[in-house]
């Protein structure tokens, strides 16, 4: 495979925090790559690191072939960066700041204008508004076309719908499809699982490391043991007495659910339901279920941190 971002042993401190350590990461060419990881993970350092503006303690990195440190001014012209906090000016209006992004790349908004024109259309009713007065999806929609306008070969989008409503949130990954047709790599972090889906591939990364990096189906199997869902009427009472249970690897709450995790070589449902009813506890809804991205993240950590 022909690679857009390969990064290699990239470390970096603050202080006394340890935000990466030898982080190794190879995307390739036309991929949508999903960084996902809770706060504090390393994800906007990697980007800012990615996009020049920090430079690393340790390790190398290039996109599309050019140094992140050597080839520092010509990278920036071929990426495409959307930072978590948004990168607008607040008091420009909608077309202003699309102009200006442009102008600053030295293009004008009509040459690149079939990159962003689906998105923009929702935008054009509000061009004379500024900014900050749009709502939070709409802000999110204008950042990503001032992040498109150059033509961008790499796009590095960071937690780019964070806080934004559901609705928002998937045709702005519709968008990222339609991008990646046009060739554009994306790396694009999220603390949300579901979008894990999304991507082609994903890497997990959690204080600073890599847990992982698979396709969201390969993650799946990667799941040890067996995934049982239960609930009762007395949730709190049902987590303390599973988690004592023999053969139960991991019992923690899940929305309105119990996620619980058995050994299947010494441990089954059925065990389960009776091990629960002996201990005085017999209304039980269970059933088996798939491993989600959360609970395979949730795995990944319990045996990194042991
Ligand atoms: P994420 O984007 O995944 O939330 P960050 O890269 O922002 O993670 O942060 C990684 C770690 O580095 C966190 O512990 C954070 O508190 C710390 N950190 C980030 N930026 C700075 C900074 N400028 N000075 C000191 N610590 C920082």
């Amino acid at each position: 495979m022909e690679y857009a971002i390969e990064i290699e042993g990239i470390s970096k401190r603050y202080g006394d925090v340890q935000a990466l350590q030898q982080i190794d990461l190879r995307v390739g060419k036309g991929e949508i790559m999903g960084l996902i990881g809770p706060d504090g993970a390393g994800k906007s350092t990697l980007y800012r690191i990615l996009t020049t503006l920090l430079l690393p303690d340790e390790g190398s990195a290039s996109l599309n072939g050019y140094d992140i440190v050597k080839d520092y001014r010509h990278l920036r012209q071929i990426l495409g960066y959307m930072p978590g906090r948004f990168s607008l000016y607040q008091d420009l209006t909608v077309e202003e700041n699309l102009e200006f992004f442009a102008t600053i790349f030295g293009t004008t908004i009509k040459e690149n204008y079939h990159l962003i024109e689906e998105i923009y259309v929702q935008l054009e009713p509000f061009k004379d508004r500024q900014a900050g007065n749009l709502s939070g999806g709409m802000k999110q929609k204008l950042a990503l076309c001032c992040a498109l306008i150059h033509k961008p070969e790499i796009l590095l989008l960071d937690e780019p719908t964070t806080g934004v409503d559901p609705v928002s949130r998937q045709e702005f990954w519709q968008m990222l499809k339609r991008l990646n047709t046009e060739n554009i790599t994306i790396l694009v972090s999220t603390p949300y699982m579901d979008e894990a889906a999304m991507c082609d591939r994903v890497a997990l990364i959690q204080s600073g490391e890599i847990l992982t990096t698979s396709t969201p189906a390969n993650i799946r199997t990667e799941y040890q043991g067996q995934l049982l869902s239960l609930k009762s009427q007395d949730m709190y009472h049902l987590l303390k007495t599973t988690r004592s249970l023999d053969g139960v690897m991991s019992c923690y709450s899940f929305g309105e659910r119990l996620h619980v995790t058995i050994d299947p070589e010494t441990s089954n449902l059925e065990m389960v339901q009776s091990a629960l009813s002996t201990k005085g506890i017999s209304k039980v809804e269970i059933k088996p279920i798939e491993a989600g991205v959360e609970d395979i993240f949730m795995q990944l950590l319990k045996r990194s941190d042991a």
